[in-house]
């Protein structure tokens, strides 16, 4: 089978390099848990470690960051803030998606069980176009008072995400996929990702192929969420209904999203929050940050540490019920991080 993305060769001695953007807020305390486990377990990854300054006037330290996920072919990333009011200076995670070319977003959500949540038995993927839509950053002030913002929807980017969609299903052993969008008032740009989908559903008759309008779609994901299997949808609608399901199942802290583009990958976790409020006090929750770093090295083949980390993690959440106190637990992050190390002792990792 073809990979969908392509995965970097590993370097001399089995090991990978990856560039690590730890972002704002949380970020470098969730990446020096990720460098922990890495370490305590062995796993043959070194980070390239890029901060970019959220308040710099230039695009210095985020072109070096580009350039180094493009020379290792795959980063991981907290979320970065961007200070600057100079007009130029645009979201910095916007400009990296694009200039990667990070086409598709992943969120798989599935629940944990006995993580308190409004519903259990969640197990779903977003599947989000991420590099144009409302993300198309055009906007102006024609006339004062009067703005216009463009939002961008091609067939050329409608139709790779749709197949993405239907060929992720086909592999995964889904079955069923959504596409959520707002055709009947946004006729022609919502119509034409619609119309894309429906084209390229008829080449997997395989997989069932539906729709939703977004606004039914977030009262159907509040009130009964395990109807859908995989969610086809735009770059904004995809940003709200990932964010609506994580709601649902545990919050900000817990998934993880991936960003592919044909070339790169990008992992990262699954709401795309700073954190500003809690950093630096030991209540952050690391779930969604590891699981961006497991998905990382699922990624890269190194599937023996991933599934170690995974299980770890698994046990600590759900057989020991350490948690922290987004979840309703008392639990601090590192009394998170102490316990899966602790599950880590003793197993022996071979790649
Ligand atoms: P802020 O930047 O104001 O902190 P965000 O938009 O980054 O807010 O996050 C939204 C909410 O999710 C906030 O209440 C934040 O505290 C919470 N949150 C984000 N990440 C985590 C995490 N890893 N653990 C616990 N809570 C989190
Ligand atoms: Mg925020």
């Amino acid at each position: 089978q073809r990979k969908i993305v392509y995965v970097p060769k590993a370097q001399y001695g089995g090991r990978h390099t990856v560039t690590m953007l730890p972002g704002g807020g949380i970020g470098s305390e969730l990446m020096n848990y990720v460098r922990e486990i890495f370490r305590y377990c062995g796993v043959p990854v070194d980070f390239e470690i890029i901060d970019i300054d959220p308040n710099s006037e230039t695009n210095d330290d985020l072109e070096y960051a580009i350039t180094s996920i493009k020379r290792n072919g795959v980063g991981i990333k907290g979320n970065i803030e961007t200070k600057s009011e100079q007009t130029g200076i645009i979201s910095r995670n916007v400009a990296i998606r694009n200039e990667l070319d990070l086409f598709v977003s992943v969120v798989n959500c599935k629940s944990y069980p006995g993580v308190r949540s409004h519903h259990q038995n969640v197990d779903l993927v977003v599947i989000r176009q991420n590099t144009e839509g409302e993300y198309a950053m055009l906007e102006h002030e024609s006339v004062k008072g009067v703005v216009e913002s463009m939002k961008i929807i091609t067939e050329e980017a409608s139709e790779r995400l749709s197949r993405y969609a239907f060929e992720f299903a086909r592999r995964n052993g889904r079955k069923k996929v959504t596409t959520i969008h707002k055709a009947n008032i946004m006729k022609l740009s919502d119509g034409c990702f619609l119309e894309t989908s429906r084209k390229v559903a008829k080449d997997y008759p395989d997989i069932k192929h539906n729709d939703m309008i977004i606004d039914n779609t977030c009262m159907q994901l509040v009130s009964n969420p395990q109807q859908f299997d995989v969610l086809l949808t735009t770059n904004l609608y995809g940003s709200i209904t990932s964010n609506v399901i994580c709601g649902l199942i545990g919050g900000a802290g817990l998934l993880s999203g991936r960003n592919y583009g044909d070339h790169y990958a990008v992992f990262e976790p699954g709401t795309r929050n700073t954190g500003s409020t809690i950093a630096g006090k030991n209540i952050a929750n690391p779930f969604a940050m590891l699981n961006a770093a497991v998905d990382m090295l699922n990624h890269l083949g190194h599937t023996q540490h991933a599934n170690a980390i995974a299980d770890a993690m698994y046990e600590t959440i759900v057989t020991d019920k350490i948690h922290t106190a987004d979840l309703g637990g008392t639990a601090s992050s590192t009394d998170c991080i102490q316990n899966i190390l602790k599950h880590l002792d003793g197993k022996n990792i071979s790649w």
